[in-house]
């Protein structure tokens, strides 16, 4: 039986997080991780500006940088209801939203997650790839049971860590209930190269019929694009000529330059997911805690997930390495931040979602209310903050019902 503080099961960028920085902190630490290779899964390319800050605090950055992490430094929102130099008179400079990044991190997440795992290994956790059959008990003795190397092992801890994403088995393993918004959307994701006509420091979003698209380059001609679309045409991009199909539906004529990505090459697969937020009210139970994506996670629209991750990875390492009593309380200031983070932001993707991701002819009446109201009101808008400076940047007063009330004449659709 090995006797270790810490078991992570997941090596995802969270579980790698948490792993590198609590070894780093001369914790005995264990990170098993199912495979042995990463591919492409489409999940998280653009790093917020507040979760690259919480990669340099964690110790990532440096690294991420170095292995091609590429900054963006403008957003363009070009729109079916905007002209093009309404559009361009709108810029967000990406550069000035935090202090400590220079703009939104992009980089293929199969490198974020080798880089991340990488740097667990060498900070002196002991990571296992390819471990199967896990089975846990939390409890005053934490225990974890798996197989790796055809052996079964058996590890004692003082924590298990469930980092193990989406569909987590430790989740289920603890008898955690998740709870889900409704579902009415699905986002589709495919990475790109040879898009080089696409300016490198340019993202862009925004809406045009029944889809809501977002790019965001990569450097080196490479592009992440993802889109939105209604849950009624959840067939609409998959099979074989799935991707052929959303390279045409970016063939945008009012996005200057859309063709560069329209024309370009797939380098991944051309995947859909339900476009939707979950949560944990209750992430913790005796001897075991979970983060990022197992502990529930905001909807892929505002691409919050590796910002959510990292921030959970740091404020839980930061509580283990600070105290030496790990008794459940200890855990309190992360549950509870993490709870108000998470509705906060499921609150704006459900206000970017009414905004720009729903299709029928009342929602464009609405659509066309809330341009009006944030034309002449431009204070309106702060709200997408949340996404880029962190939700704790904006005013607790934008995350309410009245707020989304003055901006689309209706409660409908808030997820609160
Ligand atoms: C379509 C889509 C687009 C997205 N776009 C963005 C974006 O642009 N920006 C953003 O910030 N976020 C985005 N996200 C979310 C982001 O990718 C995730 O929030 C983030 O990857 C979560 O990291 P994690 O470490 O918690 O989980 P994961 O990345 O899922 O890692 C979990 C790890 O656990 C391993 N594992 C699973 N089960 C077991 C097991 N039983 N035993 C051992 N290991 C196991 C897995 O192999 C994996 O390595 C997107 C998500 C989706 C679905």
């Amino acid at each position: 039986m090995e006797r270790l503080d810490v078991v992570i099961i997941g090596g995802g960028i969270g579980g790698s997080a948490l792993g590198g920085y609590l070894a780093l902190a001369g914790h005995k630490v264990l990170v098993l991780e199912r495979l042995t290779e990463f591919t492409d899964r489409v999940r998280g390319e653009w790093m917020a500006p507040w979760g690259a800050a919480e990669a340099k605090k964690i110790g990532l950055y440096d690294r991420f940088i170095a292995a091609g992490g590429h900054h963006l430094t403008r957003n363009i929102g070009y729109d079916e209801l905007l002209t093009r130099a309404q559009a361009e008179a709108q810029a967000v400079a990406l550069d000035r939203l935090h202090p400590d990044v220079p703009g939104p991190l992009c980089m293929q997440h199969v490198v974020m997650q080798n880089e991340a795992i990488a740097w667990a290994a060498e900070s002196g956790a002991d990571v296992r790839r390819g471990v199967s059959a896990i089975q846990l008990t939390a409890g005053p003795a934490p225990r974890v049971r798996f197989s790796h190397d055809g052996a079964t092992h058996e590890a004692a801890c003082r924590l298990i860590v469930g980092a193990d994403g989406r569909t987590s088995a430790v989740r289920r393993q603890l008898g955690m209930q998740m709870k889900e918004a409704p579902l009415d959307h699905l986002i589709v994701g495919l990475l790109v190269e040879g898009a080089d006509g696409w300016p490198e420091d340019l993202q862009c979003i925004g809406k045009f019929g029944d889809l809501h698209y977002l790019v965001f380059p990569q450097g080196g001609g490479r592009v992440r694009i993802y889109a939105d679309y209604a849950y009624e045409g959840q067939a609409r991009f998959n099979g074989a000529e799935g991707a052929a199909e959303l390279l045409a539906a970016f063939d945008l004529p009012d996005v200057p330059n859309s063709k560069a990505v329209a024309q370009a090459r797939p380098i991944g697969p051309c995947r859909s997911y339900p476009s939707q937020d979950a949560w944990v009210d209750e992430p913790r139970t005796e001897g075991a805690v979970l983060i990022g994506d197992a502990a529930g996670y905001n909807d892929p629209i505002l691409g919050q997930g590796l910002s959510v991750t990292l921030r959970d990875a740091r404020l839980v390492g930061a509580l283990l390495v600070e105290h030496d009593d790990w008794n459940l309380r200890l855990f309190e200031p992360y549950v509870a931040e993490r709870r108000e983070r998470l509705r906060r932001l499921r609150f704006t993707a459900s206000f970017i979602t009414t905004l720009n991701a729903r299709f029928g002819p009342e929602d464009m009446e609405r659509r066309t209310h809330a341009f009006m109201k944030m034309r002449e009101d431009p204070s309106l808008l702060m709200v997408r903050l949340a996404a880029f400076s962190g939700p704790e940047s904006v005013p607790a007063e934008y995350f309410t019902e009245q707020f989304y009330q003055k901006v689309f004449g209706t409660t409908e659709h808030m997820v609160a």
